[in-house]
């Protein structure tokens, strides 16, 4: 028997949330406008609406497309989970991990690559929310973390897109220990003087917001983006109060002045470098001509 009960019902969960992801077939429709819409005209457009602006959920490949300028050099391909737990709930952790690979074709939540942003070398890690949600378990953690420190050893900015349901509980603590080991990441690159622009896409939530995704120089979100620590749901739940309209989304938190910028995908590039630039990144070809030459002469004056 329980101690406690409670006295009051929880009140009921909201609609369903409506699925943002690019169907497959020839027309989608919005699910914003209810317009249809050609698929090759939705990926001409990086998939944004043309007739309302809705940005739909794209994967972490197309997102190092939209943002580099040809070619990248991706690292740690190859990192699994090892499932430390052997961890079960409705179905094996591991069968989990399996479809994840299944479905997007990459070993665990997050891309990490170096390549070009109009022209300036920039470390980039990009999540895959179609890999048990984007969650960061100790793989996308030592993914990350790693790519940051091979920024620092390169001397190139970091951008983090996030878009991720939080930490992956199914590898319990090991997972919450991620989260420091990235921030720790980044307070080295800020010692280095690097830039680090963290871009939040819908959604990013929970321990991922909690850590590296509010720590950027820069923190830039897309429009209409779910951002927030404990979701909407959970948060009307526990103080059974119904929530102001656009709660947790990107032009919320701009008005509170949680988050820097809000940026339609479609000038995220061009922001994301002038940004960088304003930070003092350098293109490729300035860049080593620039660092060593004071060093020389300061050696070589008697
Ligand atoms: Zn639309």
């Amino acid at each position: 028997m329980a101690w406690f009960k409670k006295t009051r019902k929880p009140i009921a969960a909201p609609a369903k949330e409506k699925a943002s992801r690019v169907p497959e077939g020839l027309w989608v429709k919005c699910p914003d406008c209810s317009q249809a819409i050609y698929n090759k005209e939705l990926a001409t457009n990086l998939g944004v609406c043309p007739k309302c602006s809705h940005h739909f959920r794209i994967s972490a490949v197309e997102r190092l497309r939209m943002l580099f300028d040809g070619d990248w050099e991706e690292f740690d391909k190859d990192l699994t989970s090892t499932d430390p737990l052997k961890f079960t709930d409705t179905k094996p952790y591991g069968n989990r991990l399996k479809a994840g690979v299944e479905a997007t074709g990459l070993k665990d939540a997050v891309i990490v690559a170096s390549g070009a942003i109009d022209g300036i070398p920039t470390m980039l890690a990009s999540m895959e929310y179609a890999f048990i949600g984007g969650s960061m378990g100790v793989v996308v953690g030592e993914k990350i973390t790693r790519g940051i420190e091979r920024a620092i050893a390169r001397k190139m900015p970091s951008v983090i897109v996030c878009c991720s349901g939080g930490a992956r509980m199914m590898e319990g603590a090991l997972s919450l220990m991620q989260m420091a080991k990235i921030s720790g990441a980044l307070a080295r690159l800020d010692r280095a003087r690097l830039p680090y622009i963290s871009i939040l896409t819908d959604p990013t939530t929970g321990g991922v917001t909690a850590s590296f995704a509010m720590l950027g120089d820069l923190n830039i979100a897309e429009p209409k983006a779910l951002i927030g620590f404990a979701g909407p749901r959970v948060i009307e739940q526990t103080i059974r109060q119904k929530l102001p309209d656009g709660f947790q989304r990107s032009e919320f938190l701009l008005e509170k002045g949680m988050i820097d910028l809000v940026i339609d995908r479609r000038e995220m590039k061009a922001v994301v470098a002038s940004a960088l630039r304003f930070m003092g990144a350098t293109s490729a070809a300035a860049a080593p001509t620039a660092a060593p030459a004071p060093l020389q002469t300061q050696g070589t004056t008697p």
